[in-house]
Formats: C-alpha cells, sequence, structure tokens
C-alpha cells in the first residue's frame, strides 16, 4: 500500500477537488503545472537558497538530553521553532509564493484563523513585494490582536469576515469567493495539508525538506537515517506531514500523530477530528470532519488556536483509518503541563502546538534504545499570555 498520493489527487479513499465549477480554471492551473514548475532546478535553487538564508535552514536536530532521561529513551527535537517567524509555516508559503510568481500571479490571497498562517503569508509577499489579502473572521481578528498588528506592519491588508459564526470557515468562505471573481492574476496559498488537489500534496511536498533533513541529521548523531518514531501534533498536518514524508512508506517507521482532547476528547469542547470526526468535504477534500448528524461543521476546541480546526488533511485520514499512523489525543492541561516540563528541563518555550506532541511521554512508554525525532512546530512567544494565565505565573 502507498500512503502517498495517486494521480488522481487521492490518499486512500481521501482526497479529490470538490470544488465550485467556477473555480475549477484556478484549481485546474494549480494541478497541470505545480510538479512540473517544482522540478525546474532555477525553481529548487531558489526554494534552498531562500529556505538556507531567509528561513534560517536547516533547522537543528537536537538531542534533548535531561527530557530524554526523565522518560528513559532517546528523544530528539527537530528544531522548527528556531525558523525565520517561528514555526514550520514559512516552508510552505516561501514555496507557494516562488509557485505563484512562475505561474504570473500578481496578488495573494490567504485566510487565516490563529492569524500564524496569516502572518506567515504576510511575510512571504513583503519578500516578494506581491499584494497580499489576508481574509481573517472578525471573531478571530478580536482574540489575536498581535498577529493581526504583525500582518499590518508586513504590508498586508486584512479584511474581517463578518458572515456565520466569524470565524476560520467563513474567512476561507471569503476567499474561495474572492479567489472566483481573481481567476488570472491570484494565488491563493493555502496554509496546511488541507484544500482540493493538488493543495494537500503540494504543501506535503514543501514541508518535506523537514524529513529531508532528518535523514542525514539523525545518521551524523545515531548512524542511521532511521528513527523508531516521528511524532507531530496534528492541526491540519502539515508539520506531520513534514515530518512523516521520507519515511511514509517505510513501515520500520512508525508514525505517531497527536490531536488536541480540548477539554477531553468526550466533553464536547475538543478538536480531536480523526476519532470524533466521519467522511465528509471541507474546503474541497475529502477527509475526516467533525459534523453533526445532519452534515453541518461543529465549531472545535482546542487550548491552541493551530489545532482548533474541524478537518484534518487527506493524508492523515487515510494514515488513520489504514493504521498506518497511531492517533493519540492530548488535552488542553496535560499539553500545557508537558510545555512547562519542557521548558524547566530544556530552556525551550514550546508553542502550545508543538506541547500536544510532547505530551505523549506521559501517555506511552517507550524503550531506552528507542529513537524518536518530536517535531518542535513552533515556538511559545505566541502562547505567553496563555501560559501566564493557565499557571498563574
Ligand atoms: C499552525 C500550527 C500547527 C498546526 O498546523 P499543521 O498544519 O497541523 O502543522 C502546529 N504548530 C504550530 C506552531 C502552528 O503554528
Amino acid at each position: 500500500m502507498s500512503y502517498n498520493v495517486n494521480e488522481k489527487g487521492y490518499y486512500g479513499k481521501f482526497g479529490g477537488a470538490f470544488i465550485p465549477e467556477m473555480l475549477y480554471p484556478n484549481v485546474e492551473e494549480l494541478r497541470q503545472n505545480y510538479l512540473k514548475v517544482m522540478a525546474e532546478p532555477e525553481f529548487q535553487k531558489e526554494f534552498n537558497q531562500l529556505l538556507k538564508d531567509y528561513v534560517g535552514r536547516p533547522s537543528p536536530l537536537y538531542f534533548a538530553k535531561r527530557l530524554s532521561e526523565k522518560y528513559n529513551t532517546k528523544i530528539y527535537l527537530k528544531r522548527e521553532d528556531l525558523n525565520h517567524t517561528g514555526a514550520h509555516k514559512i516552508n510552505n508559503t516561501i514555496g507557494q509564493i516562488l509557485m505563484a510568481k512562475r505561474l504570473g500571479k500578481n496578488r495573494i490571497i490567504a485566510e487565516t484563523g490563529a492569524g500564524q498562517h496569516g502572518v506567515a503569508t504576510a511575510t512571504v509577499c513583503a519578500l516578494m513585494g506581491l499584494e497580499c489579502i489576508v481574509y481573517m473572521g472578525e471573531i478571530d481578528i478580536a482574540r489575536q490582536a498581535p498577529n493581526v498588528a504583525r500582518m499590518k506592519m508586513l504590508g498586508a491588508t486584512v479584511v474581517p469576515a463578518t458572515s456565520g459564526s466569524k470565524t476560520l470557515k467563513d474567512a476561507t468562505n471569503e476567499a474561495i469567493r474572492d479567489w472566483i471573481n481573481n481567476p488570472v492574476d491570484t494565488h491563493y496559498i493555502i496554509g496546511s495539508v488541507v484544500g482540493p488537489h493538488p493543495y494537500p500534496d503540494m504543501v506535503a511536498r514543501f514541508q518535506a525538506i523537514v524529513s529531508e533533513e532528518i535523514q542525514w541529521q539523525l545518521k551524523e548523531h545515531e548512524g542511521t537515517t532511521k528513527p523508531d518514531y516521528v511524532v507531530a501534533c496534528v492541526g491540519g498536518g502539515s508539520n506531520a506531514a513534514g515530518v512523516y514524508y521520507h519515511y511514509l512508506d517505510d513501515e520500520d517507521v512508525q508514525l505517531i500523530a497527536v490531536e488536541a482532547a480540548g477539554l477531553g476528547v468526550d466533553s464536547g469542547e475538543s478538536a480531536a477530528t480523526s476519532v470524533l470526526g466521519r467522511e465528509g468535504i471541507i474546503h474541497g477534500s475529502k477527509t475526516l470532519l467533525m459534523q453533526t448528524n445532519d452534515g453541518q461543521i461543529t465549531e472545535p476546541y482546542s487550548i491552541s488556536a493551530g489545532l482548533d480546526y474541524p478537518g484534518v488533511g487527506p493524508m492523515h485520514a487515510h494514515l488513520y483509518k489504514s493504521g498506518r499512523a497511531e492517533f493519540i489525543s492530548i488535552t488542553d492541561d496535560d499539553a500545557m503541563t508537558a510545555g512547562l516540563e519542557l521548558c524547566k528541563l530544556e530552556g525551550i518555550i514550546p508553542a502550545i502546538e508543538s506541547s500536544h506532541a510532547l505530551a505523549i511521554f506521559e501517555k506511552k512508554q517507550f524503550q531506552p534504545n528507542d529513537i524518536l525525532v518530536v517535531s518542535l512546530s513552533g515556538r511559545g512567544d505566541k502562547d505567553l499570555e496563555t501560559y501566564i494565565n493557565h499557571f498563574k505565573l
């Protein structure tokens, strides 16, 4: 069995492109060109140069000695938190802005919930001097003021979505409407391995730099390119896709996906999409999503804004249903505790999203010789207020 996308844009039975007919030309143009463009030596050269000089790659693969001692196993952290802008999202936005330029687009749109993807998009638009419009729910604009300010400083226009629940899915609807109205000059930068084919595959390929680096970095540390486990938190699934990518079809390497249980999987306040989700269509893709009995998308909840997404990418839906990846859900409290533990043991303040991945060590026992690579997807500066309130610091 292959766990990668097939020619039709499916991972098993998940994926595809379920889009309004008026969007078809835009998505089709991208589908016909993305692999060709990515294979061009000039594209590869520019992409790799920017990852090195602008993002600061390769990100270190750090052996967490004190954390490893505590849990009596070998834990490596892939330090995406050290990237420019503080998370893995920039790998994808760099790739997509170069793609947009190759396709002759001079106007960029995006939607954002917590604002992290909006900031990563505004960053690369400033870098390239392209116009940037970010759609964001009115409620999210109020909740995420620092990220809104960042986007504005970077020259982006932030447009409030005022319909429906005034959150992420409404912002997505606005972005799609914009794209339908501007098919020729506009590229839509999607921020995770979600959306209609070819987005999940394209974003996974841009994030694949992460496991490409892990292979040679682990070889230097341990004399092998293969860890026993790779571990990542999953919102839409892009940092997980990055750490899994080169190991997807190698069953010697076990994949662990960590979802946000919020207040508890059965509490009604959760974002554990694979466990709670059923098949449906969201953002143009057939996948698992949290929905009511009559198919309305349920508002997810997690203390970490980046995991607060009602669906999951089609690659991950397939990894879940096929059993290739083990899915573990972690509550708000357990994630926060694990995040604070990393601060004390290693001197690293993680994003709360990443803290979910770190919390598995209290749930699951590993062998002393097991080699684990955990994706430290982002840094915790953006989450300081949440840490302060949670621990009464
Ligand atoms: C956005 C974000 C995530 C979740 O998104 P994925 O696409 O699942 O990776 C995780 N960690 C951080 C730090 C983020 O900003």
